[in-house]
């Protein structure tokens, strides 16, 4: 048995994610740590919600919130609409946890210990009536390029325009609308990557089955410019893991925090952790080398925008630790799902956000679009036109109809049991060695987290059932060989619950009621099909399913398209 360590990308805790967000990384992770399990694998799948930074803290200030509180609200509802969209997480964790501040210290000082973090003194915006240095995003003022009067201290959301505060003309605090700003000396903790360059690039030039999206980004923050630059650490904020604590091995540091980019990706260690205490397991057998971890195959989903932190950041902080920590194995990257010809915009709110497609379409049917969509070569975008019809054709006029006609059919014939007696034939050999054939190569395409190509592989083994009951036609052969007819349907009858394991990863839904519908348990991973084409026994009763996929209407497809063309409200 293999053991695997998943995790996806954490997301941001400020407000419900898009279906865009969703495929960049936790949909195709939960694909992966499904397919894994249903290999008889051990698998241990985290993610959590990111919670510190400026963006939280402004969020809760906006909905009249403390921010703890805030969090913590927003943590339910995102595991709420995880649990919807059958995210089958082993944990989902919070980055505000006590064992990620503990972890995010301990790191913090190693590192300090090992000669890789450096104090620097930078000035910056200090309002003198909120008492507090104020980060780029809590400074406004009118953009120096456009005119716009509420440009931000790091970017003009008007002409997108890169910002520095000292840029903006007459800034003030958000916090306050203060005007009375001064830049102020101030102290902050460097992580010294410049340090770790050779070695980061040594570890990525190590792993040439990496994706070219993954390693291009990280190539590309290695060499730029003036190459790979030290990074601050900490920032001037009170919502985080506090940069002065007990042990720490530098002063002064008070009121400041680490930088969200720095504790972010320990969390997914501190998870681990969150799900051992919460659990009684051991989650150093998945991610010390020196307890157990050596044979744990750990594998990171995430957009292309978190590649740098993943490739560079997060790995800086590992291998410059010195300990015997678990690196990634394989870091698999996503570029951007767009939105009936333009972006998907969470601040404009525009595109499908998670929890209205809930209220619209079972789970399983935007799995399946996102996932047999997913932006892996190339930007890939949502259409309804493509909705509908990938929809309609692929779950209803395929798979749906395949289960409906073949219950049906066996229903009115032989009634609600396995035909007993006969023999399928050739045509039921010539499928049992095409359906192997496919499954050995649907098995290759889930091994190497090439989606895509998996749902296309899943595809074709649906329709073979299709194309085999077109072909073997037992409603005509019924008419002068009943017999026969049965073994047809037999065989089909048995490709429902063998169709259900192998949909599971996409569809577990649907998946779970081709299994009841058949009276069947799941007999695992068809290894041998031919065994698994007989696991049904003749006589074994079965209950005609209900429709298993509805078909997208014309009229229901425009009345989506006219309610999300909007701006969210
Ligand atoms: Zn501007």
């Amino acid at each position: 048995m293999a053991r695997h360590l998943v995790t996806s990308a954490i997301p941001y805790i400020n407000g419900i994610k898009h279906l865009g967000n969703l495929v960049g990384s936790q949909l195709p992770a939960d694909l992966f740590a499904r397919y894994q399990r249903a290999r008889g694998n051990e698998v241990m799948f985290i993610c959590a919600t990111d919670e510190h930074g400026t963006p939280a803290e402004l969020a809760a200030q906006k909905a009249g919130k403390p921010v703890a509180d805030y969090c913590a609200e927003m943590h339910e509802v995102q595991a709420r609409i995880a649990e919807g969209f059958r995210l089958s997480f082993d944990h989902f964790g919070r980055s505000s946890s006590p064992q990620n501040r503990h972890l995010t210290q301990a790191f913090a000082k190693r590192l300090h210990e090992m000669g890789l973090i450096r104090e620097v003194s930078e000035k910056q915006m200090y309002s003198n009536a909120d008492g507090r240095f104020l980060p780029d995003r809590y400074i406004e003022g009118t953009c120096p390029n456009c005119g716009y009067d509420s440009a931000r201290g790091d970017q003009c959301d008007n002409c997108t325009k890169q910002l520095d505060p000292v840029d903006l003309i007459n800034p003030r605090s958000v916090i306050s609308g203060s005007t009375d700003l001064e830049m102020r000396e101030t102290k902050h903790l460097f992580l010294c990557q410049s340090k770790m360059k050779d070695k980061l690039e040594a570890w990525i030039d190590s792993k040439s089955d990496w994706p070219v999206l993954t390693t291009s980004i990280a190539k590309k923050w290695l060499n730029d410019g003036d190459g790979l630059q030290d990074r601050g650490i900490t920032r001037d904020l009170n919502w985080g893991v506090p940069a002065q604590f007990e042990g720490a091995p530098w002063g002064g540091m008070e009121g400041k925090v680490f930088y969200v980019w720095f504790d972010a990706p320990i969390e997914y260690i501190a998870g681990t952790q969150e799900w051992a205490d919460a659990n009684g397991g051991d989650w150093e057998r998945w991610w010390r080398t020196d307890k157990g971890a050596d044979d744990v195959t750990y594998t990171q989903f995430m957009g292309k925008d978190n590649v740098p932190f993943h490739t560079i950041g997060f790995p800086a902080t590992i291998l410059g630790s010195d300990e015997p920590w678990k690196l990634v194995d394989y870091i698999k990257s996503f570029n951007y799902l767009n939105y009936d010809g333009g972006q998907f915009s969470t601040s404009r709110g525009r595109g499908v956000f998670m929890d209205q497609a809930l209220e619209i379409l079972p789970s399983d049917y935007w799995r399946w679009w996102l996932l047999s969509h997913a932006p892996e070569s190339a930007d890939a975008e949502f259409t309804w036109e493509n909705f509908q019809v990938s929809v309609n054709k692929d779950l209803a006029d395929v798979l749906g109809n395949f289960v409906s006609r073949i219950t049906k059919f066996t229903r009115s014939k032989f009634g609600e049991a396995i035909p007993e007696g006969g023999d399928w034939g050739e045509a039921g050999e010539a499928l049992i060695a095409e359906l192997t054939t496919r499954i050995r190569d649907y098995e290759k395409f889930m091994e190497a987290k090439e989606v895509r190509k998996a749902a296309a592989e899943l595809r074709a083994i649906w329709v073979a059932g299709n194309e085999y009951l077109q072909s073997s036609a037992p409603w005509t052969v019924f008419k002068t060989d009943p017999v026969q007819a049965g073994a047809i349907a037999r065989l089909a009858l048995n490709l429902v619950p063998l169709y259900a394991v192998l949909s599971a990863p996409f569809i577990p839904d649907a998946a779970k009621s081709m299994l009841e519908g058949m009276h069947a348990t799941d007999q695992g991973w068809p290894d041998d099909v031919a065994a698994a084409v007989r696991a049904l026994p003749e006589g074994h009763a079965f209950t005609t399913p209900e429709v298993l996929f509805g078909k997208i209407s014309d009229e229901q497809r425009e009345d989506w398209q006219s309610r999300f063309a909007g701006i969210r409200t």
